[in-house]
């Protein structure tokens, strides 16, 4: 379906959860997050439902996230079930590869080929300082795994403060360019200040060509991650909410002050 800006929208972003494993200091505060009670969080049946509509709408590419994704019981069965879709030309994955050692093979086997990994440094010290708990090795090794299951492509999501000349963006780079991944560079955003840029190496941030709605684990169809819009596909239905998302999506996001990262998904 074509927008009023005449932008196909055709790209849905799923987050499946609004938990995390790691408390990154530019998604999540500290403490404090309010939680999606787990009786509101979408069941995989009606996330499988809502992309079979989606489809119907013209919708091809699928991507899970979070929240940490592989954090939500059943991940797997999900990747299963959403690759029974018929339509969904490209289906995707982004995790902060904490658990991807574990997850890589049983992913890749439930049908999922493509996946980003979050990756901002190589500095095992700035990598604790950002995700405040997580281990640098434990996402190497993920990667390593990935690699060696046979994921293609394996994208690298760094967020940088202002763009990719920063030498942990650098080191991020010479990372990829070696093993075969691909890096993009996310400037920091900041949802309540509308403080957004385009991702280098990468779509997204450019709101003339924004092709995407994301769907929150509670069932809230967003049509612009800087915009306080939400349609609820519980109240609505399925197909109302698809069509009012994309009627009233923004030619141009400002500031987002209901939401965050970690509950819309990046
Ligand atoms: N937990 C998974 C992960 O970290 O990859 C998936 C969800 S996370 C919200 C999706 C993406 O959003 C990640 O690549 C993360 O780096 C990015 N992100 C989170 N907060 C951001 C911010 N303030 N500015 C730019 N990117 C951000
Ligand atoms: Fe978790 Fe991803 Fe947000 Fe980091 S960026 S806190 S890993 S959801």
């Amino acid at each position: 379906m074509f927008d009023q800006f005449n932008r196909r929208i055709n790209y849905l972003r799923i987050s499946v959860t609004d938990r995390c494993n790691l408390r990154c200091t530019y998604c999540m505060p500290e403490e404090g997050i309010v939680q999606i009670p787990h009786n509101q969080v979408l069941t995989f049946e009606e996330i499988v439902e809502i992309a079979r509509i989606a489809v119907q709408h013209g919708f091809e590419k699928v991507r899970i996230t979070g929240g940490e994704p592989l954090v939500r019981k059943g991940i797997v069965d999900l990747v299963r079930m959403l690759k029974t879709v018929e339509g969904i030309t490209d289906l995707g994955l982004t995790t902060n590869g904490t658990l991807l050692k574990q997850f890589a093979q049983p992913l890749y086997d439930a049908g999922l080929k493509r996946i980003n990994v979050s990756l901002d440094t190589l500095d095992p010290q700035k990598y604790k300082a950002i995700t405040r708990v997580g281990s640098l090795s434990d996402v190497l090794e993920g990667l390593e795994e990935a690699k060696k299951v046979g994921f293609n492509p394996i994208k690298l999501n760094c967020v940088v403060e202002n763009n990719s000349n920063e030498p942990d963006a650098q080191a991020v780079k010479a990372f990829a360019n070696s093993n075969g991944f691909i890096a993009r560079f996310i400037p920091k955003m900041n949802l309540d200040d509308g403080v957004f840029g385009v991702v280098e190496g990468g779509e997204g941030g450019d709101c003339s060509t924004c092709n995407r709605l994301r769907l929150t684990a509670d069932g809230i169809l967003k049509p612009c991650l800087f915009s306080d819009k939400g349609y609820n596909v519980r109240e609505l239905g399925i197909q109302q909410a698809i069509e009012m998302a994309i009627k009233n999506k923004p030619a141009c996001g400002v500031a987002n002050r209901s939401g965050e990262f970690y509950n819309i998904g990046g």
